[in-house]
Order: C-alpha cells, then sequence, then structure tokens
C-alpha cells in the first residue's frame, strides 16, 4: 500500500511535511519509515489552571510533542505564545529531530508550550503557571526522556522553575531535565549567547566560501532577541556592518552601519527590553516588514516563523539567507528565492548552536563539573563548522539546495536508527 500521505491547514506543519515527504521520496526512503517519522511518537495536551491575582481562575492549554526518541532523548524548546497549538508543536518538534541528526548530538525531538500571552500575566502568575504545567507534564520528561529548553518568551526563570517543580515532585534534584537554565543554577557559560554565535559561524563560512571578506559584508538581522542579539554582535565584532536590526516595535537601519552594543545598551535599560526610542545619526524607523525588503547582502531572520513568503520573496534585495529563527521561510517563498538564485542557510542548520549548547549544559549537569566559557565556546565553533561543510558538500556534490541536502543527511542518521533498532515501543 502506498504512503498515506498527511496534509495539515496549519502552515508549519504543512511545511514539515512537505519538505519530510519530499526529501524522503529523493533519498527513496521505505514507506514504513516514511509513515513512523511523519507522526510523533507521543503529543501531550493538558490544560494549566492558574489561580490570577484578582481571584479569577484561567485555563491555559498546554502541549508537549515527542517526535522522535531513535536518537535519544527528546530535545527541544517551550514557547509561550497565543499562537501555540498541537500542529505547531507537532511541526516543531519534527524540526528539533532534524535539527539534533544532523548536530550529531545524542538526542530525538520534542517541542511543546502554553498557548498565551505572557506579557498579560504577573511575574506570580507566570511562575504558577509554568510550575502547573511542569507538574502535568511531568511524567513524560526527564534527563534520559524528554529535556525542555526556552524557546519563543521563555528563559532561565522558567527553566528554574520546571526544574525546581520536577525536583520536588522526585525528591531529589534534577538539573538534567532541562537546558537553558542560569549559571547560577546548574546552568552553562556560554549557554545564553550559543546560537547566536552558530548563526554567525554560518554566516562566516559562507561569506569564506564565496570569498567575501567580512568587511565587505552588510547584514540585516531580523529580530533582536537572544539570537538576533547575538548574531549581530559577533558579526559586527568579525567586521561585517550591521545596515538593519529590528524587533516588536519596527525595523532600524542605517546604511553607516549600526552599533549593535549601544543599540543593545538601549534595550537593557528600556522597560520593555525593546528597541522603541533607539536612535543613532543616520539611523531610519521604518516597520517590521520593510526592513527585510532593503539592501544588503546577507538577511539573517531570527524571529517568528513564516516572514519570508510569496508575497515578499520577490522584493528582497539580500544575496543569501541564513535562517536564525525556526521556520522563517514558508515554501512558497522558497521556491521564488531559489527562481532568484538567493542561497539559503536552512534553520535547522544555522540556528542549532542552542541545541548543541544545550548538549554541553546537559553532559555537564550529567557530569557535575562545569566548562569555562572559552571551552565553551570553542567545542561549539569547530562543530558548527563541520555541520556547515558537510552540508555545503553534499549540496555541492548532489547539486541541491541546502535546506534540500540538510534533511537528507539528517533523515539519514534517523532512518539508519530506526532500522538498527526497530520499533518495539
Ligand atoms: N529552542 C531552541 C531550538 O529551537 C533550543 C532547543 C534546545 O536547546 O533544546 O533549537
Amino acid at each position: 500500500m502506498a504512503v498515506q500521505k498527511r496534509t495539515s491547514t496549519n502552515v508549519l506543519l504543512h511545511t514539515a511535511l512537505q519538505n519530510f515527504y519530499s526529501a524522503a521520496e529523493e533519498m527513496g526512503l521505505e514507506d514504513g519509515l516514511v509513515e513512523v517519522l511523519s507522526r510523533p511518537e507521543r503529543a501531550i495536551c493538558v490544560s494549566v489552571p492558574v489561580k490570577m491575582d484578582d481571584g479569577s481562575v484561567r485555563v491555559f492549554n498546554g502541549y508537549r510533542v515527542q517526535h522522535s526518541t531513535v536518537c535519544g532523548p527528546a530535545k527541544g524548546g517551550l514557547r509561550f505564545h497565543p499562537d501555540v497549538n498541537l500542529e505547531e508543536c507537532e511541526a516543531l518538534a519534527s524540526l528539533m529531530t532534524w535539527k539534533c541528526s544532523l548536530a550529531g548530538i545524542p538526542y530525538g525531538g520534542g517541542k511543546g508550550g502554553i498557548a498565551v500571552d505572557p506579557f498579560e500575566l504577573s511575574p506570580r502568575e507566570r511562575e504558577m503557571m509554568t510550575r502547573t504545567f511542569a507538574a502535568r507534564i511531568a511524567p513524560f520528561i526527564g534527563d534520559w526522556t524528554d529535556v525542555p529548553a526556552p524557546d519563543v518568551n521563555t528563559g532561565g526563570p522558567e527553566m528554574v522553575w520546571i526544574m525546581d517543580t520536577i525536583s520536588k515532585l522526585r525528591g531529589k534534584l534534577e538539573p538534567g531535565v532541562v537546558t537553558g537554565k542560569p549559571i547560577t543554577y546548574w546552568g552553562s557559560k556560554g549557554r545564553t549567547a550559543a546560537t547566536g554565535l552558530g548563526v554567525s559561524t554560518c554566516v562566516l563560512e559562507l561569506l569564506k566560501r564565496k570569498g567575501i571578506d567580512p568587511k565587505d559584508a552588510t547584514v540585516i538581522v531580523q529580530g533582536f532577541g537572544n539570537v538576533g542579539h547575538y548574531n549581530a554582535l559577533f558579526l559586527q565584532q568579525a567586521g561585517c556592518k550591521i545596515v538593519g536590526i529590528s524587533d516588536i516595535t519596527g525595523g532600524y537601519y542605517n546604511p553607516k552601519g549600526i552599533d549593535v552594543v549601544a543599540a543593545k545598551a538601549h534595550v537593557e535599560k528600556h522597560p520593555k527590553r525593546i528597541l522603541e526610542g533607539y536612535d543613532e545619526p543616520g539611523l531610519q524607523k521604518m516597520d517590521g516588514n520593510a526592513i527585510l525588503e532593503q539592501e544588503c547582502l546577507v538577511l539573517s531572520p531570527c524571529a517568528l516563523e513564516g516572514v519570508i513568503n510569496e508575497k515578499n520573496a520577490g522584493k528582497l534585495k539580500c544575496k543569501y539567507i541564513v535562517e536564525g529563527a525556526n521556520g522563517p521561510t514558508k515554501p512558497e517563498g522558497d521556491k521564488i528565492l531559489d527562481e532568484r538564485g538567493i542561497l539559503v542557510v536552512p534553520d535547522f542548520l544555522a540556528n542549532s548552536g542552542g541545541v548543541i549548547g544545550s548538549y554541553f549544559e546537559w553532559v555537564q549537569d550529567l557530569a557535575g563539573f562545569f566548562w569555562t566559557e572559552e571551552e565553551y565556546n570553542s567545542r561549539l565553533v569547530p562543530i558548527m563548522k563541520d555541520n556547515f561543510k558537510r552540508v555545503w558538500d553534499y549540496a555541492e556534490e548532489h547539486n541541491v539546495k541546502m535546506r534540500r541536502a540538510a534533511f537528507l543527511v539528517a533523515i539519514k542518521r534517523v532512518a539508519d536508527g530506526l532500522r538498527t533498532k526497530g520499533f518495539f515501543l
């Protein structure tokens, strides 16, 4: 019987399935493995009741999806965002499977989150929501089963609440149950900057292959959170000119080059941690979508998914795209970029520095022995360079786009694992 191809009305899941099916077809993956890998192993839905500060009760929907544990414990972030839903988590969990596989680290893929606007909650409400969510997914997470981490709108505080809740439930410290923890609480030096360091390493590797001196490269980084900011900072330190940055308050363009350090200092001082009000000589303020369409050599989208699509892909003025976000390019946009000869370094290669960094944190937690930041970075950068090279070489050799090459390499490792161990449990 032929494979029953799944479809979805959810854009991200639709994209994930399409990318998987077409790569699977190209590599001639057996039907049985296609069926297995196009579904998550386990999808958990929980309700998360919270007693609000005014005494009322609100119930939020929480999710954790484990797409695959073939290569090791499920690994992936938790996001707090109003748009979080089961299908989105499913898509992002599968992306984590491919990301961890490609990175060569001993993990499968997972993702989860809560459908909530966390900025509407007080600190106490936020903590109670996170702890209740952790308690409800507790039977399914652990250092050798599923290891959550930060994602959109989550970070150190959330990870500490989860670790503490799980530790209390189990009656012993469980540092390896989540990664992305603060350094003072079993976190790792280097983890905060890891994703941005990985993205910038990919940009610099790309420039090297194209024979471009970083000093001649202009870059626009969309998103000025953890990923975007460090990416922009490291690229600036390497000599690139950062001509554009953006966040929810819009785009900031400066053909003379933005001072990333000053912009970050502004964000740190702003009560809402945003770029609003930032100014410097030559700076032009514009719409958040317009920044994507400005002149630059490299565009690096480091915010949410779907920002490069059929509407704007034809208007971009960059030569290269290095994806720091998960799923920033829709397949319709990808097709146009391909026709226009714009080279894309795909998300699950470019932003894998985060999860590779999480792997380092987990290793340190399990050993109870901590590395210096230099040790951390000196392990991360060579892995990113190697992974970039593997995908680049495969793409050249087989004359395929880097996204396709990355999928083919990643799926192969998981498929080999499945063939070896079978599907028991
Ligand atoms: N949320 C990040 C990602 O999408 C990190 C996941 C992790 O460290 O487990 O890759």
